[in-house]
């Protein structure tokens, strides 16, 4: 029995479903941290409308502090109606930008996975996508959205595509060791045959691999090919490695495989903080009527506990996904054929039964 370990969690549970979503997958998470012998000290703070509405600022520096000290991050969602008209810097979003900013998280990782009792919601062929699990791999703060000149005038505008040496090998060193924990394959993927940026990032992602992974298979797809071949053999991928537009236009394709956003979970990493979220938005479609899928928030969950070195927790937590899932449990964006839907907590609550089944009690925290 070891003795118990504490970490301290900040919770950010922004606007619409982000709140029901953290405070479910933080109640599974501590569960099995009881079982496990940590604790999770989670103190929650505001972000995006909901600090905007009482601070003023998406991302007040009461937050920012406190995101600092952390363990880890835990965020929910940002965004609604309410503030649409919201001067730009001002908006929700720019709070989570700003997060992602200040804790230095250049690494954006979104794992795909297609659970064989969920492909016949896939819009791909249940027997095309069944068993998916890919690793998008997305360089997040350099590329051409954050390059200069970026400017617009009357009738030319420009943005440019600029990525350093510095940047490529430690987005590279993520997606090497990433895969070595899993199917040790990557996949890197670019436009080198049109543009000296992607020329570059082959070059030094070539080199990375030889000088320090060798072991991992690395093969190089252009960007318009990849996009067809994830779609045609997404069982095929392991870890995906990319720039910062590239990623963000090939997960949200890989995003539409499980068949719903609330399915999919993403870690942010660079820092020392890492940052968890769901990929979903606030969804204010279905806010505050306790159906929103947690999966998205229970998988980041499961990524923040490996983060922290807690895997026997976070493999239960996905166990427990996947047998909820297997058992037949749906919410309400996952249900079929009349089904009737399990809400949030239910589904949390399925979730937790079975991730704790698997594990031996080893220690109690007060
Ligand atoms: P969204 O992801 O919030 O919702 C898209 C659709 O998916 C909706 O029909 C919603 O009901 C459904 N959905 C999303 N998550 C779900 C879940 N967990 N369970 C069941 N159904 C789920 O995207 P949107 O509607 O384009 O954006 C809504 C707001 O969220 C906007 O203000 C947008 O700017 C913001 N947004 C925030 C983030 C973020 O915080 N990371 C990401 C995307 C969008």
């Amino acid at each position: 029995m070891r003795t118990s370990t504490t970490y301290q969690i900040i919770c950010l549970p922004g606007d619409g479903i982000g709140p029901a979503v953290t405070r479910a997958a933080l109640d599974v998470m501590q569960e099995l941290g009881r079982a496990c012998g940590f604790r999770l000290d989670v103190d929650e703070h505001r972000i995006g409308g909901a600090a905007l509405d009482a601070t003023g600022s998406p991302f007040p520096a009461e937050t920012q502090t406190a995101c600092t000290n952390a363990d880890a991050v835990f965020l929910g969602a940002v965004g609604g109606p309410e503030w649409d008209d919201t001067p730009g810097d001002r908006r929700p979003e720019a709070g989570l930008l700003a997060l992602r900013k200040h804790l230095g998280v250049y690494a954006n990782l979104r794992p795909v996975v297609v659970p064989e009792a969920l492909a016949d919601a896939s819009p791909l062929r249940p027997e095309q996508v069944a068993g998916t699990g890919v690793l998008i791999v997305r360089e997040l703060t350099g590329g051409i959205y954050f390059g200069t000149p970026a400017e617009r005038a009357a009738s030319e505008a420009r943005n440019t595509m600029r990525y350093t040496r510095h940047e490529i090998e430690r987005i590279a060193d993520i997606a090497f060791a990433q895969a070595r924990q899993r199917g040790s394959r990557v996949t890197s993927v670019d436009k080198a045959n049109v543009l000296e940026v992607s020329q570059l990032w082959r070059d030094v992602v070539t080199a990375v691999h030889a000088d320090e992974y060798p072991d991992v298979a690395l093969d190089h797809l252009y960007v318009d090919n990849a996009a067809m071949q994830l779609v045609q053999r997404p069982t095929d991928f392991d870890v995906i490695l990319t720039s910062n537009l590239f990623g963000d236009i090939l997960s949200d394709l890989a995003a539409t495989f499980p068949g719903s956003l609330g399915l999919l979970p993403s870690a942010s990493l660079g820092s020392d903080v890492g940052l968890f979220e769901p990929v979903h938005g606030s969804a204010p479609d279905i806010a505050g009527q306790n159906v929103a899928n947690p999966i998205a928030a229970l998988l980041s969950g499961a990524m923040l506990l490996d983060a922290l070195g807690e895997s026997d927790a976070a493999a239960s937590l996905r166990h427990g996904v996947d047998a909820a899932l297997d058992a037949g449990h749906r919410t309400a964006d996952l249900a079929r054929n009349g089904e009737p839907p399990v809400s949030t907590t239910e589904m949390a609550a399925h979730v937790a039964s079975y991730a704790t089944d698997k594990l031996t009690p080893s220690a109690s925290v007060p």
